[in-house]
């Protein structure tokens, strides 16, 4: 399928569902939806965003600002409401995201797949990473370990809430439609906000800024941004990408509640923004010079295969065919990730190298 076709298709199977849920509570309304339903709807999933996105992504993964315990356990615990995994585990593994981006260990890279990007990879357990390697530091912090231990409680606390005030409908969407949406918006970052939107900055990796995630996700959708600078405690860089979260931190500053938190001044922004012009210049040329090495490599394995006798032709086509298959998947690779970093560029230099010198001599061997 054409690369446009593809994400037309993909846009449409993100958006349908949503559509569908709006289309449902018009068509359901007063007979099995409710005005209260909508409210629990409504402050469940805004507490539920808040708690991914100031809890565990801002405040536990990059240490964006730092606050008093109970209003840490607070955010902390909003986000184990919303069923995405304890904190330590989305911790870490939000942590080796940004450690790999798109690039061969990410855990969840749309490159790989829209479909793993959004969700898939949530059904292979290897893809949760180990907090002992990637935070080591939080299994020592009381609030994480008091969240870890109690992590059912609080979305059980809030599907009882949603029974006391709205009864099963309450449940329902309060709790499972909530559910439903705040995982996906979550999910949203790592496939949409790595395929859709423009680039503000230059980063070794796909991100981008969506505005309609940035939206949804009280400014979690501004990712390039993010990706270019982690720890700042803002995502919205530009006057006009709302960051909800990011002025609940500026109002929570202001009042004395926070302290410590990181920001990325004007001139950072303007430099990093120039800086990343020149490195990718300088990785493009070395991407290029890595495919002309390939094809020149392609070349000469073919040049010597013609040169040898047909009988002993049979005697490497085995080496020849796994070690070209090895070069094209290699160059599909180059394709498939636009943004390679420059130590990857490297590391297949120095394989498609080792391969050839290794071709070469046992085809020398069996000619001789
Ligand atoms: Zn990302
Ligand atoms: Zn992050």
């Amino acid at each position: 399928m054409k690369e446009r076709t593809y994400k037309i298709v993909m846009l449409g199977y993100v958006i349908i569902p949503l559509v569908a849920v709006v289309t449902a509570i018009a068509l359901l309304w007063n007979k099995y939806i409710f005005a209260t339903d909508l409210y629990l709807l409504l402050f469940f999933y805004s507490f539920s965003i808040l708690g991914i996105g100031i809890g565990y992504h801002r405040l536990l993964t990059h240490d964006g600002f730092k606050t008093f315990a109970p209003i840490r356990a607070f955010f902390i615990l909003c986000g184990c409401m919303t069923l995405e995994g304890k904190p330590l585990a989305w911790t870490a593994t939000h942590v080796k995201h940004h450690a790999h981006s798109d690039h061969e260990d990410d855990p969840h890279s749309p490159l790989e797949g829209f479909w793993h990007g959004h969700v898939g990879w949530v059904f292979s357990q290897e893809n949760f990473e180990d907090p002992k390697v990637y935070c080591p530091h939080l299994l020592e912090d009381k609030v994480t370990m008091f969240a870890e231990r109690t992590y059912f409680l609080w979305p059980v606390l809030s599907f009882v809430a949603c029974y006391a005030i709205g009864g099963w409908t309450g449940v329902l969407w309060g709790g499972l439609v909530r559910v439903f949406l705040t995982t996906h918006v979550t999910w949203s970052v790592n496939s949409i906000c790595h395929t859709f939107g423009p680039r503000g900055f230059e980063t070794t990796d796909e991100s981008r800024n969506n505005w309609i995630i940035g939206l949804l996700a009280f400014g979690e959708g501004w990712h390039n941004n993010h990706h270019a600078f982690p720890r700042s405690a803002f995502h919205g860089m530009r006057w006009y990408q709302f960051d909800l979260s990011g002025l609940i931190i500026r109002f929570m500053e202001k009042v004395g509640l926070v302290w410590e938190v990181q920001r990325i001044g004007q001139e950072t922004q303007e430099a990093h923004r120039l800086r990343g012009l020149t490195m990718h210049e300088n990785i493009a040329e070395l991407k290029e010079e890595l495919g002309t090495f390939i094809d020149q490599a392609r070349q000469e394995m073919d040049q010597m295969m013609l040169k040898l006798p047909p009988q002993k032709v049979a005697a490497v086509r085995y080496t020849h065919e796994t070690t070209m298959k090895r070069f094209v998947e290699i160059q599909l690779g180059m394709q498939k990730h636009r943004n390679m970093k420059r130590r990857a560029i490297e590391k297949r230099y120095q394989e498609v190298a080792e391969l050839l010198e290794i071709a070469k001599q046992r085809m020398t061997m069996v000619a001789a």
